[in-house]
């Protein structure tokens, strides 16, 4: 399977840029690492490819966002996270959810999400994180994006975003598309960006057809002059690691963790301690032994400063 990659471009008039991502790849991987239905895989799959694309806006190489999605809906919450350079990773809190297509043979994201919010979080190397929340408008995922620049950001904004699920539950095409207008965008650029929307409504179709980002692009900017900046290779990325897991480890405290492997013990159970990966669902095992040295040394070390 390609890479994925992110188109980067904008109006020759500076009115709008636009980002165009095939992210099968990316979705793919999600669901493999997850074992998702085609619901979950959708939901999350849109969340994975609009983060994503989101992560390329940041300002500098240490920035990372998030989207938090929490409804009430059966799937519990997605929740995506990117890099500057537009990796990415994510789950989904229920990858079991299952519930019927739309009429339109649709999978039901927004029936699987349900109400809520929509979380996102900047987070800028030092200092506190910026959190931006809007409620959920759809569901839909690609509504709620559009609805938080919009609400919350004051920049109009058009975002599709789609997941086709195969037979075999693997990922068939998935991709998506953002157009944000700049201060004192031209308005006859506005109306020809508007007539174009509809063209976009079901983008993961556009992208099973065959068409590359730079088509799909043309077609979003029908009508109108816009230059290529470039395209970014990305992909599924988790930077987990066992010093990580330690950290989480010890966040627990001495009595938390001693507790938990009694319990263990008591129940007869390898007191062994093993920590999965939200993200990429990589295991970290933990002995008692180790765990016991770990707090050993933490507690030194603080005993130190
Ligand atoms: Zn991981």
């Amino acid at each position: 399977m390609q890479k994925a990659k992110i188109l980067r471009g904008m109006t020759s008039d500076g009115s709008a840029r636009i980002l165009v991502i095939n992210s099968t790849s990316i979705v793919d991987d999600a669901i493999r690492i997850h074992n998702t239905t085609p619901t979950a895989s959708a939901a999350l799959g849109r969340t994975l490819t609009a983060a994503s694309l989101m992560g390329t806006m940041l300002g500098e190489e240490n920035d990372t966002i998030s989207l938090s999605i929490r409804g009430d809906g059966p799937a519990g919450g997605v929740l995506a996270s990117a890099d500057y350079f537009g990796n990415v990773k994510g789950y989904i809190i229920n990858p079991d959810v299952d519930i019927p297509k739309k009429s339109n043979g649709k999978l039901d994201v927004s029936g699987a999400i349900g109400h809520g919010k929509l979380n996102i979080i900047r987070s800028m190397g030092t200092g506190e994180p910026y959190v931006g929340t809007v409620d959920l408008v759809s569901g839909e995922i690609a509504e709620d994006i559009a609805a938080y620049y919009a609400n919350s950001e004051q920049i109009p904004t058009v975002c599709a975003l789609g997941v086709l699920v195969d037979v075999d539950y693997s990922c068939r095409a998935a991709g998506g598309v953002l157009i944000q207008l700049l201060p004192f965008a031209a308005p006859e650029t506005v109306d020809a960006i508007e007539a174009n929307v509809p063209a976009l409504s079901n983008v993961s179709r556009l992208f099973d057809s065959g068409m590359s980002n730079k088509e799909i692009a043309d077609l979003a900017l029908s009508g109108i002059e816009y230059d290529v900046f470039d395209e970014l290779e990305v992909g599924y990325v988790c930077d987990c690691s066992r010093e990580r897991s330690e950290k989480v480890l010890l966040s627990l405290g001495r009595e938390e963790l001693e507790n938990l492997i009694r319990e263990k013990k008591d129940a007869g159970e390898s007191p062994d301690i093993e920590m999965s990966c939200h993200f990429c669902d990589k295991k970290y095992n933990f002995t008692e032994a180790e765990i016991l040295k770990l707090i050993e040394e933490a507690e030194s070390k603080k005993g130190k400063k």
